[in-house]
């Protein structure tokens, strides 16, 4: 076993999804060891960020968490359940509003309901000052559109999990949006353009994140029994992300927690104990 990567931030980890319900506490342990020091835990329903506001709550200066309602959901964000993302959104550990933002290529919810759900979250953020935790998927033009709208209002913003193109990416960064990788780029069948593009992110807009238990990297070598994806995997994304950017571990470790820690106001990570 080598030794942990020093000082690695999961942005995006669904720590509240029923899959983790028996060994929540093995797996922010596991994280913890491999040198994932602090999480934030993903809010994608009421329900759901009122989950992750409690597990963050069990971690000071270690787990935070998002208030906000995916696209998926966008049929439920009401006035009650907007007013009650906003008290959230206010709590101290709730460090960004989302997850938002649209999604055309599974359109759980109508796209007409997706994209006022989308406008009512980034006013949310808007009031409360926080950054936003955003989610596109096949809905590129109208979402950049939304978010254009919105972006001076904003403080800060992370379009997570990146697998769009090189034109896309332009176009996001164009709109001063932070970019997460997950290990879709650990995938050679429909993510091995990012190797490539992975490189013209610059290093203060570079974020890291499994989106756990979402998108086991299909690269890891033994492969883990479960399918099941945990945050402890996130050293092994940015060990291919560092290899593709041409920058050591280290350096990328350094400048993707600083870029984290910048963005969503994180307070200094817990004193490590072996
Ligand atoms: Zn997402």
């Amino acid at each position: 076993m080598t030794d942990p990567t020093p000082g690695l931030i999961d942005i995006g980890v669904n720590l509240s999804h029923d899959s983790f319900a028996d060994d929540r506490h093995a797996v922010i342990e596991h994280a913890r060891r491999a040198g994932v020091i602090q999480m934030i835990i993903t809010g994608a329903s009421a329900a759901g960020s009122r989950q992750a506001l409690a597990l963050a709550h069990a971690g000071p200066q270690q787990l935070f968490a998002t208030a906000g309602v995916h696209p998926h959901h966008a049929t439920e964000l009401n006035a009650d359940v907007l007013g009650e993302l906003e008290s959230l959104a206010r709590e101290p550990q709730v460090v960004a509003v989302g997850e938002c933002g649209l999604d055309y290529f599974r359109d759980f919810s109508p796209r007409d309901v997706q994209r006022r759900a989308f406008h009512q979250q980034l006013e949310l953020a808007a009031r409360v000052g926080k950054p936003v935790f955003l989610h596109e998927r096949e809905a590129h033009d109208d979402f950049a559109a939304i978010v254009r709208e919105h972006r001076a209002t904003l403080v800060g913003a992370v379009a997570h999990c990146f697998t769009g193109n090189r034109q896309q990416l332009d176009h996001y960064l164009q709109l001063d949006l932070a970019i997460g990788i997950t290990g879709w780029i650990c995938d050679e069948r429909r993510g091995g353009h990012l190797l490539e593009l992975v490189r013209e992110i610059p290093a203060a807009a570079l974020h890291l994140e499994t989106d756990a238990p979402y998108l086991l990297p299909r690269d890891l070598a033994p492969r883990p029994a479960s399918r099941r994806n945990e945050p402890r995997y996130l050293p092994h994304i940015a060990a291919v992300v560092a290899r593709a950017r041409g920058q050591t571990l280290e350096q990328l470790a350094a400048s993707a927690s600083a870029a984290s820690r910048r963005l969503f106001r994180l307070p200094a990570p817990p004193a490590l104990s072996p």
